[in-house]
């Protein structure tokens, strides 16, 4: 996918402080990558987008720099994009307004025919199940744990044919329900299904939509999931090693047939989960294609 990406620096601050954005995807849905070079007096405190914020950490492999992910909402509109680099100089406060220009993803659409009774779930039990496991998800996504537990390059956990990509506008029995949030692999059930890479087991819970659920915390705010599993073999608070099989695939919570969704999360924002292992292998784990 040919990608544009533009940075325009403000030329009035007094300090040239030195970012780096390598020319990635900035589209909705997707996540870019933000270096900034370590200076002596210098201290960053976070970026700024819109209502959300995010965290600056250490370059796992690179002690000169820090850098923070940017994922962007699926809802945004192509546009000019402002976020703002809160740092300190000398203990003195300042900041740098840097300018993107985010891209249409064009995601394709498709038409979904599923039970009446799993669109809208008219029965108050369901709408409290859901609601509750919901309010549950996001408390996990918006907690950024400050270390991060992964050393080497992200890997998919299965070898198979993408029957569904990430950010499909779907309507399911002609009702707009919103995009494809993860992307689907081919797995008949009792596939094994193994962990992106290293991390903490934080939720392993049957839902409602998602059926059988493991999500993973990378750590540094990055989460993975792997829904409609039939069978768990990990247990909530396990720490993970990349590879490791996390349970086997199955036809579990709202689905047409058994696959495995595979999703992933970067400062409580959905994001595409391929794109966003292709970004942190190439930028942070040194991965060469
Ligand atoms: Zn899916």
């Amino acid at each position: 996918m040919r990608v544009v990406f533009y940075l325009f620096v403000p030329f009035y601050l007094l300090f040239a402080l030195e970012v780096q954005i390598p020319r990635d995807t900035l589209s909705n849905g997707r996540t870019a990558i933000i270096f900034l070079k370590k200076e002596a007096g210098v201290k960053f405190v976070k970026l700024v987008d819109g209502k959300r914020s995010y965290k600056l950490f250490e370059h796992p492999n690179d002690v000169s720099k820090m850098y923070a992910l940017l994922p962007q909402n699926y809802y945004n509109k192509p546009a000019k994009h402002k976020t703002i680099l809160v740092y300190t100089k000398n203990h003195q406060k300042l900041q740098k307004e840097l300018l993107f220009h985010v891209v249409d993803g064009k995601y394709a659409k498709e038409t979904i025919h599923v039970q009446k009774s799993k669109v809208n779930p008219k029965s108050k039990t369901v709408k409290n199940r859901t609601q509750k496991e919901y309010a549950e998800a996001m408390k996990i996504y918006a907690t950024v744990t400050p270390q991060n537990y992964v050393t080497s390059p992200f890997i998919v956990p299965l070898q198979s044919k993408i029957t569904s990509a990430f950010g499909k506008a779907r309507v399911y029995n002609d009702t707009l329900k919103g995009y494809h949030s993860g992307t689907d692999f081919r797995a008949k059930i009792g596939t094994p299904i193994v962990a992106s890479n290293d991390g903490k087991v934080v939720l392993v819970q049957n839902r409602f939509y998602s059926g059988n659920s493991i999500i993973i915390d990378h750590g540094q705010g990055i989460y993975t999931c792997y829904y409609h599993l039939s069978v768990f073999k990990v247990k909530k608070g396990e720490m993970v090693k990349k590879g490791q099989i996390l349970g086997l695939s199955g036809d579990t919570g709202r689905i047409t047939g058994p696959h495995l969704h595979f999703s992933a999360r970067v400062g409580g924002l959905q994001v595409d989960p391929l794109q966003l292992v292709a970004l942190l292998n190439k930028n942070l784990y040194g991965e060469t294609k």
